[in-house]
Parts: structure tokens; sequence; C-alpha cells
């Protein structure tokens, strides 16, 4: 089967914002006009396709990266109806506690449409979407959404957008009317008014731009078409010798500003009483890139380790795809969200992981339309597609041809700094909740389970407060699993700051079959992140080569245990370098009980610590307030580092313990009359303070 959309008709983008700027009800129009969805939604009456899980619905923000496909035939320009494009839109989450997510999202887009309200215009947590799409090189387009609300002005958040996030925007429509008169946009290209009728907006009339507007657009006009024609020398030439440059060249020429991130086009409207989507839309399939606009992707070679690797965007390449999403569902298991760099893939084939080495089928493929679900035979290059039944793909896993193996990401994955206990009400409830767990830790590797032998309580734990929430909420929702849950704590871990040497012996040999087994070892610290080496320096058999694999596990279970505060403990080398052995006595056990009792020796001898989270911050305020909040920062023992003024605000970096910022939403509103700020994402472990370890322990201990 021949592919049905030719690849340089098929746009892989994203839809972001802050939070409230409107991005729910951006996707939910888009949705409508393209005609897989028959009604439109509120957002308030939780009717959102976007977000398909029920609790993102009640909270009104989207969580999950699903993705959904749907076609769209530009109509504003060609008039060319045969031109359709297939669109995927990838959903990215835009909480910050999600960076994970968010990251591995941005990482398959080829390019967004980055939503602002009209009203507020650049918010701070704008800047933060903003700057990691920079960090990811996603070429962008502006929706300036929310024209109908009162006080909202297009020319004062385009500004904003100048000011703050680029200077290389440029405007491309003005609003015709703002608030409740707010009816059409302008269209600055073609030079003609564009209104939206009927229930939906879903009617577009072209007309005379109205003649009070006719000056201003005129100015607007020339001011784009200055920024445009500096892109292109024989535009520029056309241009200064006076000649009227052509649409197409125009057009042309933006378009491929936008891929090589020097313009950036802004448009504007009001998605929920229906006005300038549907140009929008015409704007993603003239100015964002396709697949084969993006340069050929570079990935590791799985055998040498270096990035040798590449794949070009060619339905006849090698196949390769990443898995950036693994969603879980409590009837079909798990659903794994890939992208397609290269090649074809036809269901029922087979395909390499190379992180595990195992082969994975590809038994169904589907296509997602937000809900719905479409089965396929084939995907090509540039698709976005979903399959079920993996065994063991996680997310950020590379698959690919067994002949051509190559690892399109190298992962690492941020250590969890935050964790809660939670305690299952029923017998029947600790079985639902181990199944209900091992499947959401499938579906997010930042988020990890742990039991507590002695207590018989589970911790769970993550990247912050909100992300341990919503999986608890998960696991009340959609496993039906009753539980209580207790107060978030920080995810402490503990290691050794020496070098030290240690002996275990447990040795029984009184009255029926003996125990025995005895090591020798030595502990070194190691950088951090480094996290745990084993070595086997054993010479001349003094333990059996079958009982090392014992020490080892023995060393690491009393890892897991910690020797200060029962924290785990992290960055640290064992060398087993002598020992001895019981012809009839010796067992596996004996040398994994040995191995824990001379590990928790030397790490006591090697002065172990604990060890904190630290978190990076960044908080934007009102220069007003500038020395209550750098003031409270340092009472949280925050470190200071950078400080930027950008018109009235002040942005603070600093970095602070987790264990701190428990509630600081709360203090940082109260402190700046609620105009405040903050984002903050997990930096590095370190040493506690001495007064604060002790309280550690002595909490511990309670
Ligand atoms: P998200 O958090 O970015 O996904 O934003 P939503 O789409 O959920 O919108 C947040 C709120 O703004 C909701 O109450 C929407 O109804 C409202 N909203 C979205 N777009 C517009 C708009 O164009 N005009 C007005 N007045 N309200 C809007």
């Amino acid at each position: 089967m021949p592919r049905e959309y030719p690849i340089e008709k098929t746009r892989d983008i994203g839809i972001i914002a802050h939070i409230d700027a409107g991005k729910t009800t951006v996707s939910e129009r888009v949705l409508f006009y393209t005609g897989i969805s028959h009604k439109i939604g509120e957002v308030h009456d939780g009717g959102a396709i976007m977000d398909w899980m029920e609790q993102e619905r009640e909270r009104g923000i989207t969580i999950t990266s699903a993705a959904t496909t749907c076609f769209w035939t530009p109509s504003q320009f060609t008039g060319d109806k045969t031109k359709k494009y297939r669109i995927n839109i990838i959903d990215t989450p835009g909480h910050i506690d999600f960076t994970a997510e968010v990251q591995r999202s941005l990482r398959v887009l080829d390019g967004a449409v980055v939503v602002f309200d009209g009203v507020a215009g650049v918010e701070p947590q704008s800047e933060t979407v903003w700057r990691q799409a920079d960090k990811f090189k996603v070429p962008r387009i502006c929706f300036i959404n929310k024209l109908d609300r009162t006080g909202a002005s297009f020319e004062k958040s385009f500004q904003s957008i100048l000011d703050k996030l680029t200077p290389n925007a440029i405007t491309m429509q003005l609003p015709i009317g703002l608030e409740q008169e707010h009816k059409g946009v302008v269209d600055l290209l073609k030079m003609k008014a564009i209104m939206f009728d009927g229930d939906f907006g879903q009617i577009i009339r072209e007309e005379e731009i109205p003649e009070n507007m006719k000056k201003d657009a005129k100015k607007w006009r020339d001011k784009m078409i200055e920024k445009i024609v500096a892109e292109d020398d024989s535009a520029m030439e056309k241009y200064l010798g006076g000649e009227e440059v052509p649409m197409e060249k125009l057009k042309e020429v933006l378009r491929k500003a936008v891929i090589d991130y020097k313009l950036v086009p802004v448009f504007c409207g009001s998605a929920l009483k229906n006005k300038g989507v549907q140009p929008m839309l015409d704007a993603v399939c003239d100015y964002l890139p396709s697949p084969i606009d993006m340069p050929a992707i570079k990935g590791i070679n799985p055998k040498t380790g270096e990035e040798t690797e590449e794949r070009r965007a060619d339905d006849s390449e090698k196949f390769s795809a990443l898995a950036f999403k693994v969603a879980t569902d409590p009837f079909v298991g798990a659903l794994t969200y890939f992208r397609v760099y290269s090649g074809t893939l036809i269901s029922g084939s087979y395909l390499l992981n190379p992180r595990t080495g195992d082969k994975e089928r590809i038994g169904r493929i589907l296509r997602m339309h937000s809900a719905e679900r479409e089965e396929v035979k084939e995907v090509y290059t540039g698709d976005i597609a979903a399959t079920v039944g993996l065994k063991n793909t996680r997310t950020g896993d590379t698959l690919c041809d067994e002949t051509a193996s190559v690892i399109l990401e190298q992962i690492i994955f941020p250590e969890p700094v935050i964790g809660i206990r939670i305690e299952p009400q029923s017998k029947a409830d600790q079985e639902k909740m181990g199944l209900a767990l091992k499947r959401l830790s499938e579906e997010d590797p930042t988020f990890r389970i742990k039991s507590d032998i002695e207590t018989g309580e589970t911790i769970i734990s993550g990247m912050g407060e909100l992300h341990l929430e919503v999986l608890v909420d998960r696991m009340k929702r959609e496993f039906k699993v009753e539980a209580s849950v207790g107060r978030p704590q920080v995810a402490y871990k503990e290691t050794i700051k020496e070098e030290a040497q240690a002996e275990g012996k447990f040795i029984k040999q009184s009255g029926g079959r003996g125990q025995y087994g005895h090591v020798m070892l030595k502990v070194k610290p190691l950088e951090r992140g480094k996290g745990f080496v084993f070595n086997d320096e054993i010479k001349g058999g003094s333990i059996p080569k079958e009982y090392i694999p014992a020490v080892e596990k023995g060393i690491k279970e009393a890892m897991s245990k910690g020797v200060v505060a029962g924290y785990l403990m992290m960055d640290i080398e064992v060398t087993l370098y002598d020992g001895s052995f019981h012809e009839v006595d010796s067992s596996e056990n004996a040398f994994k009980i040995a191995g824990s009792m001379a590990f928790q020796e030397a790490a006591k001898r090697a002065k172990a610590v604990i060890l904190e989270p630290i978190m990076k911050l960044e908080v934007i305020i009102p220069s007003d307030f500038f020395g209550d909040v750098i003031g409270d920062l340092s009472s949280r023992r925050g470190k200071i580092g950078q400080t930027d003024d950008r018109n009235n605000l002040k942005i603070i970096d600093a970095t602070i313990p987790l264990a701190q910022m428990f509630g600081y939403a709360t203090t940082l509103r109260s402190l700046t009359e609620g105009r405040g700020n903050f984002t903050m994402e997990f930096d590095k472990y370190e040493e506690v303070p001495g007064n604060i370890a002790q309280e550690i322990i002595e909490g511990k201990r309670r």
C-alpha cells in the first residue's frame, strides 16, 4: 500500500503554552475544524478531547503526552482543495514537574504553535516553555489567543513577545475588533479581512479591510515585508528597487526563515469565540517544517557507543523510531507511541530494541485520532503511531531494523527526589496496587516503587509533589485501588566520603550443617551520579566463582538499606579482594550475608553521610519584592546565583534544598501579592549540613 499523504505534506507539531493560555481550547478547535470531533466541548464542561484522562479533565491541565492525527486542507492561499496535509499533534505537558515528559515530547516535534493569552501576553512560565523549545531547536509560530477578553491587546502582547522572547517575531495578522467586538483578522500578506461566520466560525468569508484599519494594516504590512525580504537577497533587491515581491515568494522566504529559526510569525484570534484558528492551521502547513525539512537524525552505534549513525527521513531507509510515550490502559495494557524517523514499518514485523537487545513483534499499528484508534497496516517516515503489547520497551527507547541497529537517544533519567508512603486498605487492594504501580512505572521511567521490608509499607518516588499526586490519583481512579497516602518526603540518599576496608564473617559450625562465608572488601567514593561499581579481584580461588554473585547481591541489599539513616546508598565502588570458604559449609546465602556485613562495616568506617536533593530554582517577581524574596530564600538555605532585570521584573536564579521548598508556592504568593512565579527542577545531590543530618537521623528513629 502506498502512503496516503506525501511526506512533504506531513507536519509533526506540538501546541505549547503556559497553563491557562488556552492550549486545550485551541487543540479542541483544531480537531473540530479538521473534522474529527463533531461537537465543540468547552473545557469547563469537561468535554475536552485531548484531555482523555479523567483526572486531567478535572484539573483542567494536560499532563500526559498523547498524540493525535488530523487532516487539513489549507484554503486561505492556495484555494486548491486537493492539497491535503496530515498534521500529527503531539500533546506536551505544561507543568514543570514533568520535565522528562516535556522534553521527550519536544524531542519528537518538528515544529510548534506557541499559544499566548492576549491579556497577559508573555507570562513567566511562557518564558520557561519558550526556552525549552529553544533548547530542542523547535521552529515555531505564535498564536495570540483570547482577544475577546476584556483588556486584550494584540499590540501589547506582540511587544511582550519581542521584548521577552525574541526580536525575530513578525506580525502576520491584525485583529479586527477586540473584546466583545472581536470579529476577525486582517491577513497582512493578502491584505484582506477574514471573518468567521456560522455557529462555530466554520464559514470563512473574505472581504475588504475595514476602512478605519487600512492605514494601520499598510503600516504593519510594510514592517512585515521588511523583515521577510531581509532574509533573501533576490527578494531584497526587488523590494529595494521598488518592485512588488510576489506573495508566493514572500511565503517561500518566510518558510525557510522559520525552519532556520530566523523568524517567528505571529497570528491571533480567540479560540473560544472561534476566530482565527483556521488561518493558524494554514500557517502550520505553510511555515512549519515537514520531516524532510529537518536534518538527518543522528544516532549512536550500539556496538561502539559512538555517535556515528545517521538516518535520512526517507521511506526506503532502514527503519528507526523513537518510543516517546508509553501510556497504560487498564484494559488494553501498554500503548507505546513512537515517531518514525526513517524507513517503513509493516504490521507483523519484528523490530530490535537496542537497549535490551530484544526483538519486539509489532502486531498492531494504531493511528490515534484523539480518543479513537484506527488500525493501519503500514507506517512511514515522519508518522506518529502507537502499538500495543510490546514486552519491554520504555519511554525513550529506540526501535529499529535488526540489521541496522541504532540508538537515537541516550537515556538518562533523573533520580526521583521525593517520595510518599502508600498503604493499601485491604489484602485485595494490596494486589491491585502492585499491578497498578507496575503498569504506571512502565509508563513513566521517572517514577519508582520501593517496599519497606520492615514496615511492610510501599514508598513511591518521583520528580515532584504534583507528579506523585497525579500518579496516586490515577492508581485510585483507573485501577480502583483504595489506599491511604502519607505526606510527601524528601528522597534522601547516603554515600561515603573516604576509602575503607572491612571483613565480614558469617560462620556457624555447631551441630548439623554449618554456615561459612568470609569476605574482605574495600569501598571507595565515586563521582556523583556514577551509581555502583563492583570489582571482583579475587585471586587463586580464595572465594569460588559461584559465590561471587551472592556477595555482590549482599552488598546491594546492604546499600539499599543505608548505614546512617536507612536511605539508599549511591556512588560507591566496592572491590572484593579476599576471603575464604569451607568445602562443606559454604553456601550462597552465607556469602550473601558475609558480603552485606562486610559492606556495612566498611561503609561506616568510610565516613558515611546523608545526601539531599538540591533544586535549581528560578523565581520571577516584580522588582519591588526583591528584598523580601531574597531574604526568604536565604533563610531556606538557598544559594542565590545570578539575578537579571527585565522591564519591571527581577529574575532570580538560585539553588536550594528540596526539603525547604514544600509549600513555597503559597509563601511566594503572599510575599509578592500573588504576582511572583517560580519554576524548579532537580539539579544534584549534596551532603546535608551536620545539624540537619542529626535531625533526619532522630526523625527516623522516632
Ligand atoms: P490550557 O490550560 O492552556 O489548556 O487552557 P484552556 O484551553 O483549558 O483554557 C483556560 C481557560 O481559558 C478556559 O476557561 C477556557 O474556556 C478559556 N479560554 C480559552 N481560550 C479562550 C479564548 O479565546 N477566549 C476566552 N475568553 N477564554 C478562553
